[in-house]
């Protein structure tokens, strides 16, 4: 890199790396600049996000995101889509996906960074998780018709932009047009969430599997959103044990629903395990998501950021 080159980039407010850092394995496994702003946790109408993967792609490089990741729930299906995209802004881009897992009886979401999208073991686990939703759906629809709500699986219906794809939050959206509650927020506290009418058990996939496909693809399995599981601090760390063992090897830290004391908590998880962290908005669209693309702080300066293991 030229030194002009580096005055730009410097005011851009990319971080330059220091020549003396460099040796062979960097120069081949890493870009010349350090991504000044990555986000790796979002989604788009292939899963529950309000918007396709090329206007997700648009809005995050308008964002002034660097390197992004497209992470849909349980499919890989808007990857081609949201490379390209990417490529054509000059955002640079890793393949993600969000697999919903349950692990003693939590439901949990596992982060899949870098893999090959080509892998079939990973296809074929992801095709019968989306299977598994659409039972889980029908139950749902019971629940909420045993209520005195009928009609709810078929109305979450014509909110589902995939039809392989059907999550709680398309059933919240119904909820909300036919004005059960005021907002989709609303729609969970009442509904949707453990011990609430709507909420039914499900047999996600275990994380062992999960983290097998991911790293059976080649990629890094990350814990999504730590901070939204409903564990003790021991159990947490009984689910970082497992994590670890099974081969996962990041955690966000910094991400949408994260407080500033969660970001310190799960920073000194990272620490004592060694993970590597991640930072990811989990942006569904502007009108549903607190956190935009791109817009969140930084992590802390000592974690090892998780894109150093897929770029
Ligand atoms: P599912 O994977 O079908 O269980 O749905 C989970 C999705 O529902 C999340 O990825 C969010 O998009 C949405 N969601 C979960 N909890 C809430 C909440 N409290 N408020 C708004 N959206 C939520
Ligand atoms: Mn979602
Ligand atoms: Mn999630
Ligand atoms: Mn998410």
């Amino acid at each position: 890199m030229q030194r002009s080159d580096q005055h730009a980039a410097l005011h851009k407010g990319i971080r330059v790396r220091s020549p003396f850092m460099l040796n062979s394995s960097f120069v081949f496994k890493h870009p010349a600049v350090t991504p000044a702003n990555f986000d790796f946790h979002c989604h788009s109408i292939v899963s529950d996000g309000l918007m396709p993967p090329q206007a997700v792609a648009r809005r995050a490089a308008g964002n002034g995101v660097d390197l992004w990741a497209l992470t849909d729930h349980d499919d890989t299906g808007g990857l081609v889509e949201a490379r390209s995209t990417a490529t054509e802004l000059g955002m640079g881009f890793v393949p993600g996906v969000e697999i919903s897992i349950e692990w003693k009886g939590v439901p949990i979401h596992v982060v899949g960074l870098g893999f090959d999208e080509q892998n079939p073991v990973l296809i074929e686990g992801l095709d019968n998780l989306r299977q598994g939703r659409v039972e889980r759906a029908r139950r749902m629809g019971d629940a909420l018709a045993a209520i005195g709500i009928p009609g709810v699986f078929e109305g979450a219906m014509c909110f589902v932009t995939n039809q392989s794809l059907i999550s709680r939050a398309h059933f919240a959206r119904y909820l909300v047009s036919i004005g059960i509650a005021r907002d989709v927020p609303g729609v969970f506290q009442h509904y949707l969430t453990p011990g609430k009418p709507g909420y039914v058990d499900h047999h996600w996939v275990t994380l062992d599997e999960a983290v097998g496909w991911i790293n059976g693809a080649g990629g890094v399995a990350v814990v999504a959103h730590p901070g939204r599981y409903k564990m003790s601090g021991a159990e947490m760390r009984r689910f970082l044990d497992d994590f670890k063992d099974l081969g996962g090897r990041g955690i966000e830290v910094t991400c949408g629903s994260h407080s500033p004391d969660s970001v310190m908590h799960f920073a000194r998880l990272a620490r004592h395990y060694e993970f590597h962290a991640s930072r990811g908005s989990d942006f569904h669209g502007p009108e549903e998501s607190y956190v935009d693309l791109g817009k969140l702080p930084q992590l802390p300066e000592d974690l090892k950021p998780i894109w150093r293991l897929v770029v």
